[in-house]
């Protein structure tokens, strides 16, 4: 019988920024990947001073970094494992997330008392597995995306180990990043979190002797979008996943805004704890679902949670992405009644923005008084992320988000 635990939200964090806002939006901790080894070739993951500053702050809070380690790897990625592995033992993190069976021995050899995750791109998807981890010494297992609640009930069931699963995100069609399709066409590689995404691209069809001359590839007027799945989201069943014995929720999205990995923390940050308080009069509320809308994404679907997902689980019309907001800045402090803010997106003076709190809560502000660094009277913020103040009489905290309906 498992014992009931207040599930843990975890956020990705794609970047320093990315983890300070996920964190204090509501996540209990954060997974990120580091630069060494090339296992993150990308930009936007951390450097070992980083993940350093990552670790203060996220402890600061009392709260945990998990570091993914979870390449499929070749003899070539192994030299230097060892090293990487201890330097993260040295910085401080919480556990780290594996996927590769000859990682995970070089881990458990190396650093034998750091706590040790399977992968979801181990592709766990059933007990047995799960107990097979265990008795390798995981002290988590990442579910597989591609699991109903009752087949995740009966893992709960039959196991002892603290299991993972996904609540939100993206959805990828080919088992969590199995695929070369983004690693061939852009250099990104699904296998190593930098997915771009390809199988969502609109293709076309060219002939070796018409050069130039495409030719669409079409399911009807509007194109071809057979590998274009919509984005996970079970909030509204979070007491399905709680007595399931999932006792982490695991938001998707690396690359994503600091936005949206503040907005999605807030969300679940508030559900689960109204969940966790009275699950059988929990309801999801619509400022919830209205928040998941301003952040972008692709339409809602709820995966495999409840079977099998069948065509109305893919859009068929386009493969761009929805929000009802735009993030266009971040406040930096607020003093004897002015605000200021770092510009991510156009903003003019006389503009209604809605500021986004860290507690969740909305307020409106009219842009007035903006001054440069300088002190100069200014209608707008010329230069992308310019700081600039404005007037606002109410104490606006630091990391608070302006954003605005987007048009
Ligand atoms: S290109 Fe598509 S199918 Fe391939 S790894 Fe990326 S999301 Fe998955």
């Amino acid at each position: 019988m498992r014992k009931s635990v207040k599930p843990e939200l975890l956020a990705p964090a794609g970047n320093m920024e990315k983890l300070r806002m996920a964190l204090l939006y509501g996540a209990d901790a954060v997974y990120l990947g580091g630069k060494i080894l090339g296992l993150r070739a990308f930009a936007g993951n951390f450097s070992p001073d980083e993940m350093k500053e990552a670790v203060r702050f996220a402890h600061g809070m009392h709260k945990k970094v998990y570091v993914t380690v979870n390449i499929f790897a070749h003899n070539e990625d192994l030299t230097a494992l060892p090293d990487y592995l201890r330097s993260l033992q040295e910085i401080g993190v919480d556990a780290l997330l594996i996927s590769d069976l000859g990682i995970w021995s070089i881990a458990r050899n190396v650093i034998p008392d750091m706590p040790l995750h399977v992968s979801t791109q181990a592709n766990t998807t059933n007990w047995a597995g799960v107990k097979a981890w265990e008795q390798l010494g995981a002290s988590r297992v990442v579910l597989a995306r591609e699991l109903s609640f009752a087949e995740m009930r009966e893992i709960g069931d039959r196991t002892e180990v603290e299991l993972e699963a996904f609540v939100h995100g993206a959805m990828c069609i080919s088992y969590s990043g199995r695929c070369w399709l983004s690693s061939y066409l852009t250099g990104r590689d699904g296998n190593r979190g930098a997915c771009a995404q390809v199988c969502r691209w609109e293709f076309g069809l060219t002939e070796q002797k018409r050069p130039g001359e495409q030719f669409d590839v079409a399911e009807d007027e509007r194109g071809t979008y057979i590998m274009n799945s919509k984005d996970l989201c079970l909030l509204p069943y979070l007491p399905e996943l709680m007595k399931a014995g999932i006792c982490s929720f695991k938001i998707e999205g690396r690359m994503k805004s600091a936005h949206y990995a503040a907005s999605v923390a807030s969300v679940y940050r508030r559900a689960i704890d109204a969940c966790w308080d009275a699950p059988d009069a929990f309801a999801v509320k619509q400022e919830w679902l209205d928040e998941l809308e301003k952040v972008s994404h692709r339409p809602y679907t709820t995966g495999f949670a409840l079977g099998k997902p069948d065509a109305a689980a893919q859009v068929y019309t386009t493969s761009a992405y929805l929000q009802t907001h735009d993030f266009v800045g971040l406040v930096r402090g607020w003093q004897e009644g002015r605000l200021t803010v770092e510009q991510r997106n156009h903003m003019k003076a006389g503009e209604e923005l809605e500021v986004f709190l860290p507690d969740g809560s909305l307020r409106s502000l009219i842009l007035q008084d903006m001054r440069d660094g300088e002190g100069n009277c200014i209608d707008c913020a010329p230069h992308a992320q310019q700081v600039f103040t404005c007037r606002a009489e109410e104490e606006i905290p630091a990391s608070a988000i302006l954003r605005r309906k987007a048009v």
